[in-house]
């Protein structure tokens, strides 16, 4: 999203969001530091669980609540099978347990339904599918959205080339002009992903993606972005838009 002082970027076309959206890349990974180590060593199917607790939720404080689930409830099974009170309990840490409680229990429930196995199946097999297939069979979960699918499949174990958008990627790519200002975080993810080379592989994908975060939490800030010193400002039209307006002011 855009702050409310500033014209949202214009629209260019496609060749053109590509050869930003590389040379981005490059500059904000030599920024950040690329290649980035993958911060998970979680099972697709823990990684799932651990992405749906994360929405709208500080890392450390979603980590706090995964941590906790997984101290009183061990197995996923245990997880689906308890009452519902428990494991809003244990996820208290987060944001909306209250929500967040049933739906991690009901997506656990379609897993174990779909598997034909008593306790949720660990979802390895994702790995064999073309990775829109994997990413439709996941979406395909009431309360799995696009950008847990991505993390499932990239930050897991499975290390798939799935690109997840969060609230800092999609803010900075909005400004940036590569997607449009009245695109959403879901919509943005099939935008953006188009704008990749096609034969990237997960480090690529992930450095991507972690250094467009990166951007949005020490530089592009929500509601004062740090354009004067930012390292893309040349590329983007709305930090020039708001350089110019300051030296008119
Ligand atoms: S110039 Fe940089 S900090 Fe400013 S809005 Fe653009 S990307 Fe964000």
């Amino acid at each position: 999203m855009n702050s409310p002082s500033a014209a949202p970027a214009p629209a260019i076309e496609f060749a053109a969001r590509q050869a930003r959206a590389l040379l981005v890349h490059a500059r904000l990974c030599a920024e950040y530091g690329a290649p980035f180590p993958f911060f998970s060593t979680k099972d697709p199917l823990s990684e799932l669980v651990s992405a749906l607790l994360s929405h709208r939720t500080k890392n450390a404080e979603s980590h706090r609540a995964y941590q906790e689930l997984r101290a009183t409830l061990p197995t996923w099974e245990a997880v689906r099978d308890a009452p519902t009170e428990a494991v809003q309990y244990a996820i208290r840490a987060c944001t909306w347990p209250e929500q967040k409680a049933p739906r991690i229990q009901a997506v656990l429930r379609e897993i174990s339904q779909r598997c034909g196995t008593d306790a949720p199946c660990a979802l390895d097999f994702l790995a064999e599918m073309p990775i829109p297939e994997a990413r439709a069979w996941l979406e395909s979960i009431s309360g799995v959205g696009p950008k847990t699918s991505a993390a499932t499949l990239l930050f897991s174990t499975l290390r798939i080339p799935a690109m997840p958008v969060d609230s800092h990627h999609h803010r900075v790519a909005q400004r940036l002009g590569l997607i449009g200002p009245k695109v959403g975080e879901g919509p943005a993810h099939k935008l953006l992903e188009a704008l990749l080379p096609p034969g990237w592989d997960a480090q690529q994908v992930y450095d991507h993606h972690e250094a467009f975060m990166f951007h949005g939490q020490k530089c592009c800030y929500f509601s004062a972005p740090a354009c004067a010193r930012c390292v893309v400002l040349d590329q983007c039209p709305f930090g020039q838009g708001r350089m110019q307006a300051s030296k008119v002011a």
